[in-house]
């Protein structure tokens, strides 16, 4: 029988840790959907939380445990994906520590990534926020995985993990796996404030978990066409996160058209556009709120879930780790 191809994907644990919209179509719904033909592991990825602020572990674990109801709320199935604590594998550091060796400064202070996130959330970045995507390195190749579902501003890390692996695997021998990348059916959802990149360190997400009313005051307060001031004004659909958010939440592709003529012509106000979009929105939360509060009124399954896909991630990482410590002869000594 041949041997299922792997999956590493995750989330790190900032802010709230709550899930959105964002990251529903940009990686979660490619989880979802391959869970069955891949060996899927998804990292709950709080050592990169502590990258972003060292100085706040109780909330990052507060956090953790909800991007972790989140994975289960739309639809990973604990019977058949793994879901695991990163830092409760110290391989991984010992990975890292390794990679770290690999990494010229110059490389790793040219990731796009890591340059637009450090102006996008203001921060004085700290030496581990700067390495992430070699600590991301870790995390993937620790798996061997041969595919991570991200989303697209996610894909220059992936360059640089591939890299590394391609280095290693000539300094040492074939050791790794060369992961590729799967961007989802929106490579980046824009912000409810019309910005290019909804985010849950800043203020312009839509929740997996936002209740109705939450939902409604989002939904209506949403960025729209700034140059349209009146209903009877032609609007633009384009770059709209409202029309975006139609184009991909709402089932209903009649109604989004119809939409789209009135409000191209002005014959349609932004309050219609926006309650009709609360309701398709509403309508695809549902069934994500409704697996989310089972899980929440059962935290001993959900702890069980967490642990024992720890466990399980562990045994595989340490399989890996046995190869590439013999490879890089690290231990020898004392063996
Ligand atoms: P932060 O602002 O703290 O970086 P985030 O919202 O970017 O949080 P992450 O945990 O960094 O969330 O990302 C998890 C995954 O979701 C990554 O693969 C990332 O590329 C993807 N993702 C995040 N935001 C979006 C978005 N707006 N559109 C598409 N994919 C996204
Ligand atoms: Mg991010």
């Amino acid at each position: 029988m041949k041997k299922k191809k792997r999956i590493l994907t995750g989330d790190t644990p900032t802010g709230s840790g709550r899930l959105h919209l964002g990251h529903y179509v940009g990686t979660l719904e490619n989880r979802v959907k391959l869970q069955k033909e891949y060996d899927t592991f998804i990292l709950l990825a709080n050592i990169h939380a502590y990258a972003n602020y060292y100085h706040k572990g109780k909330e990052i674990n507060e956090a953790g445990y909800q991007t972790f109801l989140d994975n289960l709320a739309v639809g990973i199935d604990p019977e058949i994906s793994t879901i695991l604590l990163e830092s409760a594998i110290p391989e991984l550091y010992e990975l890292y520590g390794f990679f770290l060796t690999m990494v010229k400064k110059n490389r790793a202070m040219r990731n796009p990534s890591v340059k637009d996130e450090i102006e996008y959330k203001k921060l004085d970045a700290s030496m581990a926020f700067i390495c992430y995507p070699i600590l991301q390195a870790a995390d993937i190749l620790g798996f061997n995985a041969d595919l991570v579902p991200v989303g697209e501003d996610q894909m220059p890390i992936i360059e640089q993990v591939r890299e590394i692996a391609k280095d290693f695997n000539r300094t040492y021998g074939e050791t790794f796996v060369v992961p590729e990348g799967k961007v989802g059916r929106v490579a980046r959802l824009v912000g409810t404030d019309g910005s290019k990149k909804m985010s849950k360190s800043g203020s312009n997400a839509i929740f997996l978990s936002d209740d109705e009313k939450t939902l409604k005051e989002k939904v209506m307060s949403a960025y729209t066409d700034p140059k349209r001031i009146h209903a009877t004004d032609p609007g633009k659909v384009e770059e709209n996160p409202v029309f975006i958010y139609h184009d991909n939440f709402n089932l209903n592709k009649k109604e989004v058209d119809d939409l789209k003529e009135r409000y191209k012509k002005g014959k349609v106000g932004d309050i219609e556009v926006k309650e009709k979009l609360f309701k398709a929105l509403n309508n695809f939360l549902g069934p994500i709120r409704e697996k989310r509060r089972y899980y929440e009124e059962k935290p001993k399954e959900a702890k069980d879930i967490l642990v024992e896909g720890t466990k399980k991630a562990r045994k595989v990482v340490q399989g890996v780790i046995a190869l590439f410590r013999e490879r890089v002869n690290i231990n020898k000594l004392i063996e």
